[in-house]
């Protein structure tokens, strides 16, 4: 799979940035799974034959944990089959009598690289477009970002955007903190007649995909 299939121009990616403020979780996130799910997809229906795709795979250590198992959830037996089957081929050449020859300079998970890549141009056109009013408004609907986004979006944004950034996180995680509370003191046994709603039963993987990302996101 050429990288090229799988580049976003600006345009695009600003859009995808604005949809994506309504996904209830850090945009970046969300992006970032779409992105790897697009590459699985691609790779699992229509690389897998490809020699060009065949030789890069073979040039890496392989698909880390994560995306290993988020390959097997598309349940695509056959070309899952051929992909690991490469990689299994090349672990039985490397095994001799008495040792394992471990190949040195092998590139890192190739989804990993690409996430790695969509991430980076995602944050960068958030970025150069957050000090437009109007993207700022859809923004500040959102759920804003989780932890990691923010730092990384700290580290490029425009020294005078940085405050009404750090305003607008600070009351999200302050909303999610005290939600948190709320519903920790539920399961005191003071207050056991207490309901607790739909929303309440997530809190607690609200805080995980805050504070590490949302599940699957390496
Ligand atoms: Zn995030
Ligand atoms: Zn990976």
């Amino acid at each position: 799979m050429p990288r090229e299939e799988l580049r976003l121009d600006k345009h695009s990616a600003y859009f995808n940035l604005v949809e994506s403020f309504s996904s209830g979780c850090c945009p970046i996130c969300i992006l970032k799974k779409n992105w790897s799910d697009k590459f699985i997809q691609t790779m699992l229906y229509e690389s897998v034959n490809d020699k060009f795709f065949r030789s890069r795979l073979a040039k890496t250590a392989g698909f880390c944990n994560i995306h290993s198992w988020r390959i097997a959830s598309f349940n695509n037996a056959m070309s899952t089959a051929i992909l690991f089957k490469d990689r299994l081929d090349k672990i039985i050449v490397s095994l001799s009598d008495t040792k394992i020859t471990i190949q040195k300079n092998l590139k890192p998970c190739l989804l990993c690289d690409n996430e790695e890549t969509a991430e980076s141009h995602y944050i960068n056109v958030m970025a150069s477009s957050i000090s437009e009013e109007s993207f700022w408004e859809k923004f500040e609907q959102s759920a804003g970002l989780c932890y990691n986004h923010l730092v990384f979006l700290l580290k490029i944004v425009a020294k005078s955007q940085k405050k009404r950034i750090i305003d607008f996180q600070k009351k999200r995680f302050s909303e999610l903190s005290e939600n948190l509370s709320l519903f920790i003191d539920k399961f005191d046994y003071r207050n056991r007649n207490a309901v607790i709603t739909e929303d309440e039963k997530k809190l607690w993987k609200d805080a995980i995909s805050v504070i590490s990302k949302i599940n699957g996101v390496v």
